[in-house]
C-alpha cells in the first residue's frame, strides 16, 4: 500500500564477510526505502549457529559504515528469537499445517533430494520424529514482484522443513517471523532467494501477516558462472568504498556519471539518491527488465 510508513530491511546471515552480490542487496534496499523516506533495519540472520564465523557479525557493520549505509534502529539477532519462532511453529502445528517428520538427509536423498511426502499423513509406526515440515498442499499463489513482474514457486522442494533435526529453526520460518515483527513492508533483496518467496507469503497467510512488498536484484556470479558466496570469502570490492558504490550501481543497471569516478561513498549516496527522487521515487526505474533478464553480470575474480 502507499499510505503505511515504508519499512526496509538487510538481512545477511553472518557467515562471512559482505561480497560484492551482497552489496547489491544491501545498496538497492537502502535505497529503496531511504527515497522513500522510509526505515532501512539491519538484521542478523544468524539462526543457523552452524554457519556463522567468529567476528563476521562486526565485519559486516563496519563494512556498511564504510559505504555510509546508517540503519534505523538497534542490529536485531535470529540468535536471540528463538521463543518467537517456536511461538509461530506451534501456532502452525495446532492448525494443522505443520507436521513431524522422521525422514533423515539420507532417506530423502534416495528420492533425488525431493521430500517425497513419506510423514505427511502421520509417522509411520515405530519412527522417531526428527524436524517438523510445512504443509504445501497445491500450487501457491503467484505473486507480483516489483521488479521481475508475476512469479509461480517452483514445487520442485515439497514440504519444507520449519524446525531442522538438530533444533536450529528454518531460514524461511524465522524470516517471516522477523519481517513480521520487524513491521517490514519491503523486501529488496537478492534474486537468489526469488524461488523462496511464495513459500515465505504462505507462510505469512497462515501466521496472519501482512505480505511486504517483494523486489529481486539481479544475481551477481564470479566470471566462471559460480556463485558468490560469503562463506568462502567471494570479494566485496576491489577499491575503496566509493568503487563499490559505483560497481554496485552498474549492477543494478545505472549509467554511472565518469565524474563521479573515484568519488567517495557519500558524494555516490547523495548522487544516487537524489536521482531516484528526481525520477520517480522508485528504484524499480534504474533496475530494467533488460538487465534482469541478461546471465547475470560478472564480477572480476
Ligand atoms: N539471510 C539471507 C542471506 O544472507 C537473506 C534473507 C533475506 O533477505 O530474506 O542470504
Amino acid at each position: 500500500g502507499q499510505d503505511r510508513p515504508v519499512i526496509g530491511r538487510f538481512a545477511p546471515s553472518p557467515s562471512g564477510p559482505l561480497h560484492a552480490g551482497s552489496l547489491v542487496a544491501a545498496i538497492g534496499s537502502y535505497l529503496s526505502a531511504r527515497c522513500q523516506d522510509g526505515l532501512w533495519l539491519l538484521r542478523l540472520e544468524d539462526v543457523d549457529g552452524d554457519r556463522v564465523r567468529p567476528g563476521a557479525a562486526d565485519q559486516i557493520l563496519r563494512q556498511l559504515e564504510a559505504l555510509g549505509l546508517e540503519w534505523d534502529g538497534p542490529v536485531w539477532q535470529q540468535s536471540s528469537r528463538h521463543e518467537a519462532y517456536q511461538e509461530a511453529l506451534e501456532t502452525l502445528i495446532q492448525a494443522g499445517y505443520a507436521y513431524p517428520c522422521a525422514c533423515s538427509r539420507q532417506e530423502i536423498g534416495l528420492h533425488g533430494g525431493r521430500y517425497p511426502g513419506t510423514c505427511r499423513n502421520g509417522l509411520p509406526a515405530g519412527r522417531i520424529p526428527r524436524s517438523w515440515r510445512l504443509r504445501v498442499s497445491g500450487e501457491l499463489p503467484l505473486w507480483e514482484d516489483r521488479l521481475l513482474g508475476w512469479q509461480n514457486t517452483p514445487p520442485e522442494q515439497g514440504d519444507p522443513v520449519l524446525r531442522r533435526a538438530d533444533a536450529y529453526f528454518a531460514y524461511l520460518l524465522a524470516c517471516v517471523v522477523d519481517d513480521g515483527a520487524q513491521g517490514v513492508t519491503e523486501i529488496i533483496r537478492g534474486g537468489d532467494l526469488r524461488p523462496f518467496t511464495g513459500v515465505q507469503r504462505y507462510l505469512q497467510s497462515l501466521l496472519g501477516l501482512p505480505h511486504p512488498d517483494y523486489g529481486h536484484l539481479p544475481l551477481i556470479c564470479h566470471a566462471d558462472g559460480r556463485k558468490l558466496s560469503k562463506s568462502q570469502h567471494s570479494p566485496a570490492w576491489a577499491g575503496d568504498p566509493g568503487c563499490a558504490w559505483e560497481e554496485t550501481l552498474k549492477c543494478l543497471g545505472w549509467t554511472t556519471p565518469t565524474n563521479l569516478h573515484g568519488a567517495p561513498a557519500g558524494l555516490w549516496q547523495n548522487w544516487a539518491l537524489s536521482e531516484l527522487r528526481d525520477q520517480s521515487r522508485s528504484i524499480s526505474w534504474h533496475v530494467s527488465a533488460a538487465s534482469i533478464k541478461l546471465p547475470p553480470c560478472s564480477y572480476p575474480n
